[in-house]
C-alpha cells in the first residue's frame, strides 16, 4: 500500500472503517470525497454525520450532492437542518437530491422528532413543495408532527392545503362528539390555519368539499366560503343551496344574502327562501316550492309550520293520506270532516282552528270536532255543545216565518228548556244583530252573558265574551 497514495475506500468499505472513510472525506481529490460519502452511506454512523455536514460546504457540487444522499441515509434530528438548508443549494442536481433526502426521506423519518423538525423546518422556509408532504404530515400518527405540519402549511399559505385542512378540523370534530380519542390543539391549529387561507384564493379548495361524503366536511366548506363575501363565493354557495342538509343549505343561503345575491328564476328562489325558513317568500315562488314546503314541516316550530300551511293551501296542493301536515291543510280550508280522518294527527290542527280560525263558526266546529275526537276542548267555548245547538237552530230555516217572529221563538223556547233563563221569573234573551241570544235580561233590567253559548276571548277580568254566529263582540 503506497504511503501517500489515495486512501483506498473499496478495502475501507469491505472493512467497514468508519474511520478511515472520514478521514478519506478530506482528501484533495473529490472523485475520492464522493466515493468516501457514499461508502459511509449503507453505514449510518453517527461519528460521520458531522463531517458529512461539513461537505454540504464543499466547492464540488458532486461532493455536496454524495454527502446529501448519505446524510439522507442516516436520517434523524441531527440531519434535519443540514439538509432543509441543502433545498437551496445552487447546484440544481444538489437541489433534487435535497428534495428527495426532505420531503420523502425526513418527512416519513422512523423518528417522530426529525419528522416534527422537518415540518417545523419546512414552515419557515415557506418552499411550496414542501406542501404535498406536510399536507400528508398532518394525519401523522404523532400529534406533535401534525400540529408542526398545520402550522407550517399556515406559514407557506398555499390553497392547496385548505381542503386537507378542513376534513382534519371534521375528523377531530366528529371524534370529539362520538367521545373517541381526538385532539382540540389540532382541531384549533386546523381552525387557525382556516382563518388565515381561507381568503378569495380558496374559494375553488372549499368548493371541492362541497361534495364530500360527510356532513362535517360540507358544512365547515361552506361556512368558509359564506364568509369569504366576494361575489365569485356565488357559484359554489349556490351548489351548496343543493345540499341534502337543511342547515348546509341555510349557511348557503345566508352568505348569497350577505353578497347581496337574488334568486333568478322561481326554483332557485324556492330553495333560496326555504333555506332561510322564510316560509312566505318561498310559497311565492309557485310550484317548485310545494315540495320544499312539504319537507319543511315536520321539523318547522309553530309559527313555521302554520306559514308552511297557508303557503300551501294557497298553492292549492292537495294533502294525499295522513299526517299532521294533511290535517293543517284541511282544517286551514275549513274541511273538519276531512281534519277528523286524519286522527290524531288532527287534533294539533283542530285546536289551533279552534283558537285561531277567521270565522268563529270555523272555531266552534272545530271545538266540536276535538270533543268528537275525545279531547276536551274547553277554550274558547265554555260548552261548545250548547253552543252549537243554538247555532243550529238559528241557521234552520222555520216554515211561515214572518218577520223572524217564529225563529225568535224557537230561540227563546230552547233557552227556556235549558234553564238558560225562567220567563216565569221575567227573564228575556237579548240577541245579537244576526239573532244569536247574547245576554239574559231579568225582571229588574240587569245583563247576564249567556257565557255557556259565546265563545271568549282572553282570561279573567280581561275575558271578552263573541257571538260564535257572527263573531261581534257580546256588548259589555
Ligand atoms: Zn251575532
Amino acid at each position: 500500500m503506497p504511503l501517500f497514495g489515495p486512501p483506498n475506500i473499496a478495502a475501507l468499505e469491505a472493512k467497514r472503517d468508519t474511520q478511515g472513510l472520514i478521514k478519506a472525506l478530506a482528501y484533495k481529490d473529490p472523485v475520492v470525497r464522493i466515493a468516501a460519502a457514499d461508502a459511509l452511506a449503507p453505514l449510518r454512523d453517527p461519528l460521520a454525520v458531522e463531517p458529512l455536514v461539513a461537505l454540504l460546504k464543499d466547492e464540488n457540487a458532486g461532493v455536496r450532492r454524495a454527502a446529501v444522499g448519505a446524510l439522507s441515509a442516516r436520517g434523524g434530528f441531527r440531519v434535519v437542518d443540514p439538509l432543509v438548508g441543502a433545498l437551496s443549494d445552487p447546484d440544481p442536481d444538489v437541489r433534487v437530491a435535497a428534495n428527495t433526502a426532505v420531503y420523502r426521506r425526513l418527512m416519513t423519518d422512523p423518528d417522530q422528532d426529525a419528522r416534527r423538525a422537518t415540518a417545523v423546518a419546512l414552515g419557515k422556509i415557506r418552499d411550496i413543495n414542501g406542501v404535498e408532504p406536510l399536507v400528508r404530515a398532518v394525519s401523522d400518527a404523532d400529534e406533535g408532527v401534525s400540529l408542526a405540519a398545520i402550522r407550517a402549511l399556515q406559514a407557506i399559505g398555499d390553497v392547496r392545503a385548505v381542503l386537507p385542512l378542513v376534513v382534519t378540523q371534521a375528523r377531530e370534530q366528529a371524534r370529539q362528539r362520538s367521545g373517541g380519542r381526538s385532539s382540540l390543539a389540532i382541531e384549533r391549529a386546523a381552525s387557525g390555519a382556516l382563518d388565515a387561507l381561507c381568503g378569495p384564493t380558496a374559494i375553488e379548495a372549499l368548493e371541492g368539499g362541497l361534495g364530500h361524503d360527510d356532513f362535517d366536511v360540507r358544512e365547515i366548506a361552506v361556512k368558509r366560503l359564506s364568509r369569504i363575501r366576494v361575489p365569485a363565493a356565488a357559484t359554489p354557495l349556490e351548489v351548496a343551496l343543493g345540499d341534502k342538509e337543511a342547515s348546509i343549505r341555510r349557511t348557503a343561503a345566508r352568505g348569497l344574502a350577505d353578497i347581496g345575491w337574488k334568486p333568478t328564476g322561481s326554483e332557485t328562489g324556492a330553495v333560496y327562501w326555504g333555506a332561510l325558513r322564510e316560509w312566505r317568500k318561498c310559497a311565492e315562488c309557485g310550484a317548485p316550492a310545494v315540495p320544499i314546503l312539504v319537507d319543511a314541516f315536520d321539523t318547522a316550530d309553530e309559527a313555521g309550520r302554520a306559514e308552511i300551511v297557508a303557503g300551501l293551501v294557497g298553492l292549492g296542493w292537495e294533502p294525499e293520506g295522513k299526517s299532521a301536515l294533511a290535517a293543517g291543510v284541511w282544517a286551514a280550508r275549513g274541511d273538519l270532516d276531512k281534519v277528523v280522518e286524519m286522527g290524531d294527527g288532527a287534533i294539533g290542527p283542530l285546536r289551533t282552528a279552534a283558537k285561531e280560525a277567521p270565522h268563529w263558526r270555523d272555531r266552534l266546529a272545530a271545538a266540536r270536532a276535538l270533543e268528537g275526537l275525545g279531547q276536551t276542548p274547553a277554550a274558547p267555548f265554555e260548552n261548545v255543545d250548547l253552543a252549537s245547538q243554538a247555532l243550529t237552530i238559528l241557521d234552520t230555516p222555520v216554515d211561515g216565518d214572518s218577520g223572524g217572529s217564529d225563529k225568535r221563538a224557537a230561540i227563546d223556547a230552547f233557552a227556556a228548556s235549558q234553564d238558560l233563563i225562567k220567563p216565569e221569573d221575567g227573564d228575556s234573551l237579548e240577541l245579537c244583530g244576526c239573532g244569536y241570544p247574547l245576554s239574559r235580561l231579568d225582571s229588574a233590567g240587569g245583563r247576564h252573558a249567556l257565557t255557556a253559548l259565546l265563545g271568549y276571548e282572553g282570561e279573567g277580568p280581561e275575558r271578552a265574551y263573541v257571538c260564535p254566529a257572527c263573531g261581534t263582540p257580546r256588548p259589555e
